[in-house]
Protein backbone atom coordinates (compact mmCIF):
# COMPACT_ATOMS: atom_id res chain seq x y z
CA UNK A 1 0.00 0.00 0.00
CA UNK A 2 1.16 3.90 -0.42
CA UNK A 3 0.66 6.11 2.64
CA UNK A 4 -0.14 9.83 1.68
CA UNK A 5 0.74 12.47 3.47
CA UNK A 6 -0.93 15.60 4.01
CA UNK A 7 0.57 18.86 3.02
CA UNK A 8 2.93 20.15 5.69
CA UNK A 9 2.83 16.69 7.85
CA UNK A 10 5.87 17.03 10.32
CA UNK A 11 8.88 14.77 10.90
CA UNK A 12 7.37 13.49 13.52
CA UNK A 13 4.41 12.26 11.25
CA UNK A 14 6.24 10.54 8.89
CA UNK A 15 8.11 8.96 11.98
CA UNK A 16 4.80 7.51 13.89
CA UNK A 17 3.54 6.27 10.44
CA UNK A 18 6.80 4.57 9.82
CA UNK A 19 6.82 2.82 12.95
CA UNK A 20 3.13 2.00 12.48
CA UNK A 21 3.84 0.25 8.69
CA UNK A 22 6.59 -1.99 10.96
CA UNK A 23 4.48 -2.96 13.54
CA UNK A 24 2.30 -4.52 10.84
CA UNK A 25 5.12 -6.31 10.15
CA UNK A 26 5.70 -4.32 6.50
CA UNK A 27 9.10 -2.30 6.09
CA UNK A 28 8.94 1.42 4.90
CA UNK A 29 9.78 3.19 2.04
CA UNK A 30 9.85 7.00 2.66
CA UNK A 31 9.69 9.56 -0.35
CA UNK A 32 10.10 13.09 0.48
CA UNK A 33 8.39 14.97 -2.98
CA UNK A 34 8.85 18.69 -2.96
CA UNK A 35 4.66 18.62 -2.64
CA UNK A 36 4.56 16.13 -0.09
CA UNK A 37 5.72 13.00 1.19
CA UNK A 38 4.55 9.84 0.39
CA UNK A 39 5.20 6.30 2.26
CA UNK A 40 5.21 2.99 0.56
CA UNK A 41 4.90 0.01 2.41
CA UNK A 42 6.81 -2.94 1.25
CA UNK A 43 5.61 -7.03 1.84
CA UNK A 44 2.03 -8.38 1.17
CA UNK A 45 -0.81 -6.05 2.98
CA UNK A 46 -3.53 -8.66 2.35
CA UNK A 47 -4.44 -9.59 5.96
CA UNK A 48 -3.15 -6.52 7.39
CA UNK A 49 -5.70 -4.38 8.80
CA UNK A 50 -4.33 -1.31 6.83
CA UNK A 51 -7.11 1.02 7.04
CA UNK A 52 -6.43 2.31 10.02
CA UNK A 53 -3.38 3.66 9.36
CA UNK A 54 -5.32 6.70 7.69
CA UNK A 55 -6.43 7.74 11.25
CA UNK A 56 -2.57 8.89 12.23
CA UNK A 57 -1.86 12.12 12.68
CA UNK A 58 -1.10 13.68 9.03
CA UNK A 59 -1.99 10.97 6.75
CA UNK A 60 -4.34 12.17 3.82
CA UNK A 61 -5.00 9.08 2.53
CA UNK A 62 -4.02 5.27 2.08
CA UNK A 63 -3.96 3.10 -1.39
CA UNK A 64 -4.04 -0.63 -1.54
CA UNK A 65 -1.76 -1.58 -4.03
CA UNK A 66 -2.23 -5.26 -4.12
CA UNK A 67 -5.71 -6.85 -5.28
CA UNK A 68 -7.07 -7.85 -2.10
CA UNK A 69 -8.18 -11.24 -3.49
CA UNK A 70 -4.54 -13.48 -4.61
CA UNK A 71 -5.59 -17.09 -5.33
CA UNK A 72 -7.77 -15.84 -7.84
CA UNK A 73 -5.71 -13.39 -9.59
CA UNK A 74 -3.43 -13.27 -12.49
CA UNK A 75 -0.42 -12.43 -9.57
CA UNK A 76 -0.35 -15.52 -9.03
CA UNK A 77 -1.28 -17.75 -11.65
CA UNK A 78 -0.98 -16.54 -15.35
CA UNK A 79 -2.07 -18.74 -17.49
CA UNK A 80 -5.83 -19.30 -17.65
CA UNK A 81 -7.09 -21.89 -15.50
CA UNK A 82 -9.29 -25.08 -17.14
CA UNK A 83 -12.24 -26.44 -15.32
CA UNK A 84 -13.98 -29.41 -15.97
CA UNK A 85 -17.04 -29.76 -15.48
CA UNK A 86 -17.72 -33.75 -15.53
CA UNK A 87 -20.01 -35.70 -17.71
CA UNK A 88 -19.32 -37.79 -20.43
CA UNK A 89 -19.52 -35.24 -22.90
CA UNK A 90 -15.61 -33.31 -22.17
CA UNK A 91 -17.75 -30.07 -20.79
CA UNK A 92 -15.00 -27.48 -19.47
CA UNK A 93 -14.90 -23.77 -18.74
CA UNK A 94 -11.53 -21.69 -19.68
CA UNK A 95 -9.61 -23.44 -22.43
CA UNK A 96 -10.57 -23.12 -26.14
CA UNK A 97 -14.08 -25.02 -26.25
CA UNK A 98 -16.56 -22.53 -25.08
CA UNK A 99 -19.31 -25.05 -23.25
CA UNK A 100 -22.60 -24.59 -23.13
CA UNK A 101 -24.78 -25.57 -19.74
CA UNK A 102 -28.35 -25.73 -20.50
CA UNK A 103 -31.43 -26.63 -18.89
CA UNK A 104 -34.62 -25.46 -17.30
CA UNK A 105 -34.52 -23.20 -14.04
CA UNK A 106 -36.45 -25.75 -11.42
CA UNK A 107 -36.57 -29.25 -12.72
CA UNK A 108 -40.38 -30.60 -12.55
CA UNK A 109 -40.49 -34.04 -13.10
CA UNK A 110 -38.51 -36.84 -14.66
CA UNK A 111 -40.13 -36.39 -18.23
CA UNK A 112 -39.13 -32.41 -18.38
CA UNK A 113 -36.17 -33.44 -17.82
CA UNK A 114 -35.41 -36.42 -20.27
CA UNK A 115 -37.22 -34.73 -22.63
CA UNK A 116 -34.99 -31.27 -22.43
CA UNK A 117 -32.05 -33.07 -21.90
CA UNK A 118 -32.03 -35.16 -24.91
CA UNK A 119 -33.09 -31.96 -27.17
CA UNK A 120 -30.04 -29.40 -25.56
CA UNK A 121 -27.31 -32.35 -26.09
CA UNK A 122 -28.91 -32.55 -29.55
CA UNK A 123 -28.05 -28.80 -29.73
CA UNK A 124 -24.74 -29.16 -28.72
CA UNK A 125 -24.84 -28.42 -24.90
CA UNK A 126 -22.25 -30.64 -22.86
CA UNK A 127 -24.39 -30.02 -19.18
CA UNK A 128 -27.59 -29.47 -18.07
CA UNK A 129 -28.51 -27.19 -15.82
CA UNK A 130 -31.62 -27.69 -13.77
CA UNK A 131 -32.80 -26.49 -9.70
CA UNK A 132 -33.80 -28.81 -6.77
CA UNK A 133 -33.48 -25.92 -4.57
CA UNK A 134 -34.42 -22.45 -5.75
CA UNK A 135 -34.18 -19.17 -4.10
CA UNK A 136 -37.34 -17.66 -4.47
CA UNK A 137 -38.15 -14.19 -3.93
CA UNK A 138 -41.31 -15.19 -2.25
CA UNK A 139 -41.81 -17.57 0.47
CA UNK A 140 -45.13 -19.27 -1.34
CA UNK A 141 -43.64 -19.80 -4.79
CA UNK A 142 -42.57 -23.58 -5.27
CA UNK A 143 -39.31 -24.08 -3.93
CA UNK A 144 -37.53 -26.76 -5.78
CA UNK A 145 -38.24 -30.96 -6.04
CA UNK A 146 -35.20 -31.17 -3.17
CA UNK A 147 -33.32 -34.42 -3.33
CA UNK A 148 -35.97 -35.96 -5.43
CA UNK A 149 -35.17 -33.44 -7.89
CA UNK A 150 -31.28 -34.67 -7.29
CA UNK A 151 -31.92 -37.73 -8.08
CA UNK A 152 -33.99 -36.88 -11.35
CA UNK A 153 -30.53 -34.94 -12.36
CA UNK A 154 -28.63 -37.70 -11.77
CA UNK A 155 -30.75 -40.40 -13.76
CA UNK A 156 -30.93 -38.03 -16.33
CA UNK A 157 -27.07 -38.02 -16.19
CA UNK A 158 -26.68 -42.01 -16.73
CA UNK A 159 -29.25 -41.83 -19.45
CA UNK A 160 -27.35 -38.87 -21.75
CA UNK A 161 -23.90 -38.27 -20.65
CA UNK A 162 -24.46 -34.91 -19.40
CA UNK A 163 -22.77 -33.22 -16.89
CA UNK A 164 -24.96 -31.90 -14.04
CA UNK A 165 -25.26 -28.41 -12.67
CA UNK A 166 -27.72 -27.41 -9.73
CA UNK A 167 -27.70 -25.14 -7.18
CA UNK A 168 -26.52 -25.52 -2.97
CA UNK A 169 -28.83 -22.80 -1.07
CA UNK A 170 -26.80 -24.01 2.17
CA UNK A 171 -24.27 -25.58 4.15
CA UNK A 172 -26.43 -28.39 5.44
CA UNK A 173 -27.40 -29.43 1.83
CA UNK A 174 -23.66 -29.26 0.41
CA UNK A 175 -23.62 -33.32 1.62
CA UNK A 176 -27.00 -34.20 -0.40
CA UNK A 177 -26.20 -32.03 -3.10
CA UNK A 178 -22.27 -33.26 -3.39
CA UNK A 179 -23.62 -37.01 -3.69
CA UNK A 180 -25.51 -35.99 -7.10
CA UNK A 181 -24.17 -33.39 -8.56
CA UNK A 182 -21.11 -32.52 -11.13
CA UNK A 183 -20.56 -28.57 -10.40
CA UNK A 184 -22.46 -27.05 -7.34
CA UNK A 185 -23.71 -23.55 -8.41
CA UNK A 186 -24.03 -20.39 -5.48
CA UNK A 187 -26.66 -18.29 -6.47
CA UNK A 188 -26.77 -14.60 -7.16
CA UNK A 189 -28.09 -14.39 -3.47
CA UNK A 190 -25.67 -16.13 -1.65
CA UNK A 191 -22.51 -14.66 -3.35
CA UNK A 192 -22.14 -13.33 0.16
CA UNK A 193 -22.88 -16.30 2.59
CA UNK A 194 -19.30 -16.93 3.36
CA UNK A 195 -20.07 -19.50 5.39
CA UNK A 196 -21.49 -21.63 2.36
CA UNK A 197 -18.56 -20.19 0.59
CA UNK A 198 -16.04 -21.99 2.67
CA UNK A 199 -18.39 -25.30 3.00
CA UNK A 200 -18.08 -25.85 -0.83
CA UNK A 201 -14.49 -24.62 -0.53
CA UNK A 202 -14.04 -27.73 1.75
CA UNK A 203 -15.10 -29.81 -1.47
CA UNK A 204 -13.79 -31.27 -4.28
CA UNK A 205 -16.25 -30.13 -7.07
CA UNK A 206 -16.53 -27.43 -9.56
CA UNK A 207 -18.06 -24.49 -7.94
CA UNK A 208 -20.22 -22.05 -10.53
CA UNK A 209 -20.01 -19.14 -8.84
CA UNK A 210 -23.32 -16.13 -9.70
CA UNK A 211 -22.55 -12.32 -9.31
CA UNK A 212 -24.71 -11.50 -6.60
CA UNK A 213 -27.08 -8.72 -7.70
CA UNK A 214 -24.91 -6.07 -6.22
CA UNK A 215 -21.92 -7.24 -5.53
CA UNK A 216 -18.80 -5.46 -7.58
CA UNK A 217 -16.28 -7.23 -9.61
CA UNK A 218 -13.71 -6.79 -6.34
CA UNK A 219 -16.32 -8.46 -4.07
CA UNK A 220 -16.91 -10.91 -6.37
CA UNK A 221 -13.50 -11.71 -6.91
CA UNK A 222 -13.11 -11.99 -3.22
CA UNK A 223 -16.05 -14.80 -2.88
CA UNK A 224 -14.27 -17.20 -5.17
CA UNK A 225 -11.39 -16.06 -2.77
CA UNK A 226 -13.07 -17.76 -0.29
CA UNK A 227 -13.70 -20.62 -2.17
CA UNK A 228 -10.28 -20.91 -2.77
CA UNK A 229 -9.08 -20.74 0.12
CA UNK A 230 -10.74 -23.79 1.80
CA UNK A 231 -8.77 -25.58 -1.42
CA UNK A 232 -11.06 -25.74 -3.83
CA UNK A 233 -9.63 -24.11 -6.93
CA UNK A 234 -12.29 -24.92 -9.23
CA UNK A 235 -14.04 -21.95 -9.74
CA UNK A 236 -16.00 -21.02 -12.56
CA UNK A 237 -17.14 -17.12 -12.12
CA UNK A 238 -20.96 -16.50 -13.94
CA UNK A 239 -22.14 -12.62 -14.93
CA UNK A 240 -26.12 -13.00 -14.49
CA UNK A 241 -26.61 -9.58 -14.46
CA UNK A 242 -27.06 -6.91 -11.76
CA UNK A 243 -29.62 -4.76 -10.39
CA UNK A 244 -29.94 -1.08 -11.99
CA UNK A 245 -32.61 1.68 -12.59
CA UNK A 246 -33.23 -0.27 -16.04
CA UNK A 247 -36.74 -1.31 -15.76
CA UNK A 248 -36.91 -3.06 -19.98
CA UNK A 249 -34.74 -5.87 -18.90
CA UNK A 250 -34.72 -7.78 -15.61
CA UNK A 251 -31.28 -7.43 -14.56
CA UNK A 252 -28.39 -5.68 -16.58
CA UNK A 253 -25.76 -7.23 -18.24
CA UNK A 254 -22.56 -5.71 -17.97
CA UNK A 255 -20.38 -7.83 -20.68
CA UNK A 256 -17.16 -5.84 -20.21
CA UNK A 257 -16.60 -7.97 -17.07
CA UNK A 258 -15.85 -10.50 -19.30
CA UNK A 259 -12.78 -9.57 -21.23
CA UNK A 260 -11.92 -7.74 -17.31
CA UNK A 261 -12.03 -10.90 -15.74
CA UNK A 262 -9.44 -11.86 -17.99
CA UNK A 263 -7.38 -8.83 -17.43
CA UNK A 264 -7.50 -9.56 -13.48
CA UNK A 265 -7.41 -13.57 -13.05
CA UNK A 266 -7.00 -16.81 -14.36
CA UNK A 267 -10.29 -17.81 -13.48
CA UNK A 268 -12.92 -18.94 -16.31
CA UNK A 269 -16.28 -16.41 -16.99
CA UNK A 270 -19.49 -18.42 -18.08
CA UNK A 271 -22.01 -15.60 -18.53
CA UNK A 272 -25.56 -16.20 -18.25
CA UNK A 273 -28.10 -14.34 -20.76
CA UNK A 274 -31.22 -15.96 -19.12
CA UNK A 275 -31.42 -14.24 -15.78
CA UNK A 276 -29.01 -11.52 -17.56
CA UNK A 277 -32.14 -9.93 -19.21
CA UNK A 278 -35.22 -11.91 -18.42
CA UNK A 279 -36.71 -12.13 -21.62
CA UNK A 280 -36.46 -15.25 -24.32
CA UNK A 281 -36.63 -12.59 -26.88
CA UNK A 282 -33.11 -10.99 -25.45
CA UNK A 283 -31.61 -14.31 -24.53
CA UNK A 284 -29.53 -15.40 -28.35
CA UNK A 285 -28.44 -11.64 -29.35
CA UNK A 286 -26.49 -11.58 -25.63
CA UNK A 287 -25.55 -14.99 -26.31
CA UNK A 288 -23.81 -14.37 -29.46
CA UNK A 289 -22.41 -11.00 -27.91
CA UNK A 290 -21.39 -13.02 -25.06
CA UNK A 291 -18.68 -15.37 -27.21
CA UNK A 292 -17.44 -12.28 -29.12
CA UNK A 293 -16.07 -10.77 -25.98
CA UNK A 294 -14.56 -14.08 -24.91
CA UNK A 295 -16.78 -15.95 -22.65
CA UNK A 296 -15.99 -19.32 -21.01
CA UNK A 297 -18.88 -20.40 -21.50
CA UNK A 298 -22.95 -19.80 -21.35
CA UNK A 299 -25.46 -21.22 -19.08
CA UNK A 300 -29.19 -20.55 -20.85
CA UNK A 301 -32.70 -21.08 -19.46
CA UNK A 302 -33.80 -23.98 -22.07
CA UNK A 303 -37.85 -25.28 -21.66
CA UNK A 304 -39.79 -27.37 -23.97
CA UNK A 305 -42.84 -25.70 -22.74
CA UNK A 306 -41.70 -22.14 -21.63
CA UNK A 307 -45.26 -20.94 -21.32
CA UNK A 308 -46.29 -23.75 -18.51
CA UNK A 309 -42.58 -23.77 -16.85
CA UNK A 310 -43.04 -23.74 -13.19
CA UNK A 311 -40.38 -21.01 -13.19
CA UNK A 312 -38.39 -18.52 -15.38
CA UNK A 313 -40.36 -19.53 -18.34
CA UNK A 314 -40.50 -15.59 -19.75
CA UNK A 315 -36.92 -15.98 -20.57
CA UNK A 316 -36.35 -19.89 -21.24
CA UNK A 317 -35.70 -20.67 -24.82
CA UNK A 318 -36.95 -23.65 -26.49
CA UNK A 319 -34.20 -26.42 -27.07
CA UNK A 320 -34.74 -26.16 -30.69
CA UNK A 321 -34.25 -22.50 -30.97
CA UNK A 322 -31.17 -23.33 -28.80
CA UNK A 323 -30.23 -25.82 -31.76
CA UNK A 324 -30.78 -22.95 -34.02
CA UNK A 325 -28.33 -20.90 -32.22
CA UNK A 326 -26.12 -22.95 -31.16
CA UNK A 327 -25.02 -22.95 -35.32
CA UNK A 328 -24.57 -19.24 -35.17
CA UNK A 329 -22.44 -19.22 -32.12
CA UNK A 330 -19.78 -21.50 -33.68
CA UNK A 331 -19.47 -19.47 -36.51
CA UNK A 332 -18.52 -16.39 -33.87
CA UNK A 333 -16.50 -18.42 -31.82
CA UNK A 334 -14.80 -19.70 -34.51
CA UNK A 335 -13.85 -15.64 -35.33
CA UNK A 336 -12.38 -14.94 -31.95
CA UNK A 337 -10.29 -17.79 -32.00
CA UNK A 338 -12.73 -20.25 -29.80
CA UNK A 339 -14.54 -23.57 -30.45
CA UNK A 340 -17.89 -24.85 -29.66
C1 LIG B 1 -30.97 -19.85 -11.44
O1 LIG B 1 -29.91 -20.16 -12.01
O2 LIG B 1 -32.05 -20.36 -11.72
C2 LIG B 1 -30.91 -18.76 -10.46
C3 LIG B 1 -31.77 -18.70 -9.45
O3 LIG B 1 -29.94 -17.88 -10.74
P1 LIG B 1 -29.44 -16.57 -9.91
O4 LIG B 1 -28.89 -17.09 -8.63
O5 LIG B 1 -28.42 -16.00 -10.82
O6 LIG B 1 -30.63 -15.68 -9.73
MN1 LIG C 1 -33.98 -19.27 -13.11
Amino acid sequence: MIVVMEQGATESQVGHVAKAIRELGLREHIIVGTERTVIAALGDDRAKNKENLETLPGVEKVMPVLAPYKMASKEVKKERSVISLGGKLGASSGGKKVSVIAGPCSVESRSQMLDVALGVKEAGATALRGGAFKPRTSPYAFQGLGEEGLEIMAEVREQTGLAIVTEVMSIEQVPLVVKYADVLQIGARNMQNYNLLWAVGETRKPVLLKRGLSATLEEFLLAAEYVMSKGNDQVVLCERGIRTFETYCRNTLPLAIVPEVHRISHLPIMVDPSHGTGHAHLVPDMCKAAIACGADGLIIEVHNDPEHAWTDGAQSITAKALKELMGQLRGIAAAVGREM
